[in-house]
C-alpha cells in the first residue's frame, strides 16, 4: 500500500474510509483489475472495524453451518431476518441472504480464520475458540415462528472480545498485496460532481492543504457510523448524552452521511441505533424477570441485549430492573463495564416492592403469574423461550438497576444513507444519485432498529455490500 504523496488522484473507483467495508471492496476491484484509490482520514486502515469482536452475521447455508451440522436455507434466513430488521427495500435483505453463502468462502479465501467449532450456550460473544454462536434473537418469539432458529453469528478467530484486530489484519494485508493505494491523513470534506451531476471524486485534506481526486467509475462512501455526532444521536437518544458510552473511532461522526445529504442523498431511519448493557453472560440471569417502576413485565428477558435495551428505553422514564431469587442469583459478568449496580437484596417481595418504590402488590401480581406458567414452561405473555423458564419462588430476592440514568449504556449507530440493493445511494427525489455508492455503518442497510439488531449484522451487510458496490460500480459505466 502507497501512502506517496506523488501518487495519481485519478482512479476508477475511489473509497472513502478503509475499515471492513472499504477493504472489502477495495479487494473486489481489485480483482476486476480496476484501479482503485481509497482515502483514509487516520494515518492507517482498520477504523471501528478494527476494534469489534469480529462477529460477522452470515446464514443460508454457509459452508462453516454445513461443517458443524446447523440447518440454514436463504429463505429462513430472509423469512427471519425480514421479520425482525425493519428493512423496506425487500431487495436487500433478499440478496443479503441469497449472497451469505458465497460471501462467507470469499472471507474465508481472503485469509479471515474461523474455526469449526459452535458454541451453543447463551453469550454476548463467546472467548477465541468457536467460531459459530447464537448471536441474536432467532429463538426469541415470535421470530422462532417465522423460521426454525439457526446459528448465525460467525465468528473470527482472533483475539477474545477483540477478533476483529484479526480480521482487519488480514484484510489489509491482503489489500497491500493486491495493490489497492491507500492515502492516509486524508480527510475527505465534500463529493464532487461533473456538468452532468454525476459524482466523480472529492476532495480532502491532508496536512493542511486541500485536493482532489477524481474517479472514472464511481465513488464509495464507507466512512463508518455517526455514534460521536452528538447531534445526530440527539436526534432518538438525547438520554444517551447524558450517561451512555459511545463506542468506535472518533471518526464515526456521521461525515459520509452529511456529505451525501449535501448533493441532494436521502437517508433512512436516521435515528436507529444499537445499545447495550448485557445482562448476560451469566446465560442464568435470563431466567430471572425485567420490570419497570410498575412492577411489569415489558420484554421477553431471553432477548438478544440490544433488544431487551430498546425495550428498556421505552419504559416510563426509562426505569427498569431484573429481578432474580436465590437460585438465579448471580452478577453480569460485565458489571463493571457496564456499571450495574445491585440495588438490594429482601426477604420478601412486599419487602421488595418498597425498595424499589414499586407499587404495592404490583411485583406480587407479576410474579405470581409469571410463577405459575413458568412451573409449566409457558410464557402466554411475552414467549420467553421454555429453556430459560423457572418459578422465582425462593427468598432472598434481589434487583439489579438496569435504568437508563444508572446504567452506561453503550452504543453505535445503525442508520444512515438510504441504499438500494446494488448499494447505490438513493436520492431525495426516490432516484439513485449518479456514480455514489454507500454500504457499512454509513449505510441504513440489513438492519435498521435495535429491536432486531443481532451482533455481526454491521460488519455482515457493510462486507457484503461493499463488494456489490464494487461490482455495480464497475460494470455500470
Ligand atoms: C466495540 C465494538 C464492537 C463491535 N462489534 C461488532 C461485531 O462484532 N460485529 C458487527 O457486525 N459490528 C460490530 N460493531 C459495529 C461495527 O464496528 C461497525 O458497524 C463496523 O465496523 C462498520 O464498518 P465500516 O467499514 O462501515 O466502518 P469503520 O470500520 O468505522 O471504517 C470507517 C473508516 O472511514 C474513515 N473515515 C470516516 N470519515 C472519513 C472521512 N471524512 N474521510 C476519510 N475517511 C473517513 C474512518 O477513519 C474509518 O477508518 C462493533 C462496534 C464497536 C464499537
Amino acid at each position: 500500500m502507497s501512502h506517496s504523496d506523488t501518487q495519481s488522484l485519478d482512479c476508477d473507483l475511489l473509497i472513502v474510509g478503509l475499515g471492513m467495508t472499504g477493504a472489502c471492496a477495495a479487494l473486489e476491484a481489485r480483482a476486476r483489475g480496476a484501479d482503485v484509490l481509497i482515502l483514509e482520514r487516520a494515518t492507517s486502515g482498520g477504523g471501528t472495524s478494527a476494534m469489534t469482536e469480529g462477529v460477522i452475521y452470515l446464514g443460508g447455508g454457509t459452508r462453516l453451518q454445513r461443517d458443524l451440522g446447523v440447518d440454514d436455507d436463504p429463505d429462513a434466513m430472509y423469512r427471519f431476518m425480514d421479520a425482525i430488521c425493519n428493512v423496506s427495500n425487500k431487495a436487500v435483505l433478499r440478496r443479503y441472504c441469497d449472497g451469505s453463502p458465497e460471501h462467507f468462502d470469499w472471507l474465508e479465501a481472503q485469509g479471515v480464520p474461523f474455526t469449526r467449532e459452535l458454541y451453543k450456550d447463551k453469550h454476548i460473544c463467546p472467548p477465541q475458540g468457536p467460531g459459530l454462536y447464537s448471536s441474536g434473537n432467532e429463538k426469541v418469539w415470535p421470530y422462532r415462528e417465522f423460521a426454525t432458529p439457526a446459528y448465525r453469528g460467525h465468528l473470527v478467530n482472533g483475539p477474545s472480545g477483540n477478533a476483529g484486530s484479526k480480521m482487519m489484519e488480514v484484510l489489509l494485508k491482503r489489500c497491500e498485496d493486491e495493490g489497492v493505494r491507500v492515502i492516509g491523513d486524508a480527510r475527505v470534506l465534500d463529493l464532487t460532481t461533473d456538468a452532468a451531476g454525476r459524482v466523480d471524486g472529492a476532495t480532502f485534506r491532508r496536512y493542511g492543504e486541500d485536493h482532489t481526486a477524481s474517479a472514472r467509475k464511481g465513488v464509495l462512501l464507507a466512512t463508518g457510523g455517526f455514534q460521536m455526532n452528538e447531534k445526530m444521536v440527539a436526534r432518538d437518544y438525547p438520554f444517551l448524552l447524558e450517561n451512555g458510552v459511545p463506542i468506535g473511532e472518533d471518526s464515526s461522526d456521521g461525515s459520509g452521511i452529511e456529505m451525501a445529504q449535501a448533493i441532494g442523498a436521502d437517508v433512512e431511519s436516521p435515528g436507529a441505533i444499537h445499545a447495550t448493557a448485557s445482562i448476560y453472560p451469566p446465560g442464568d440471569l435470563v431466567r430471572g424477570i425485567i420490570v419497570n417502576k410498575f412492577g411489569q413485565r415489558f420484554v421477553a428477558e431471553d432477548s438478544y441485549h440490544g433488544r431487551t435495551a430498546a425495550f428498556v428505553f421505552d419504559q416510563p422514564d426509562r426505569k427498569a430492573y431484573l429481578i432474580v431469587d436465590s437460585e438465579t442469583f448471580d452478577y453480569p459478568q460485565f458489571s463493571e463495564q457496564f456499571g450495574y449496580a445491585l440495588v438490594d437484596g429482601w426477604e420478601t417481595v412486599p419487602e421488595m416492592e418498597a425498595g424499589l418504590g414499586v407499587p404495592d402488590g404490583a411485583l406480587q401480581r407479576t410474579l405470581d403469574n409469571y410463577n405459575e406458567f413458568a412451573a409449566v414452561g409457558r410464557d402466554p405473555r411475552f414467549g420467553k423461550h421454555p429453556d430459560w423458564l423457572v418459578p422465582l419462588k425462593n427468598g432472598p430476592y434481589a434487583a439489579i438497576n438496569l435504568s437508563a440514568d444508572v446504567v452506561k449504556y453503550h452504543y453505535h449507530s445503525l442508520g444512515g444513507l438510504r441504499v438500494d440493493e446494488q448499494a447505490r445511494v438513493v436520492g431525495a427525489n426516490g432516484a439513485p444519485v449518479p456514480g455514489l455508492y454507500a454500504a457499512g455503518s454509513c449505510a441504513a442497510s440489513v438492519i435498521q432498529t435495535a429491536k432486531g439488531y443481532g451482533s455481526g449484522m454491521m460488519l455482515g451487510g457493510g462486507s457484503f455490500f461493499g463488494r456489490v458496490a464494487a461490482r455495480h460500480c464497475l460494470a455500470a459505466v
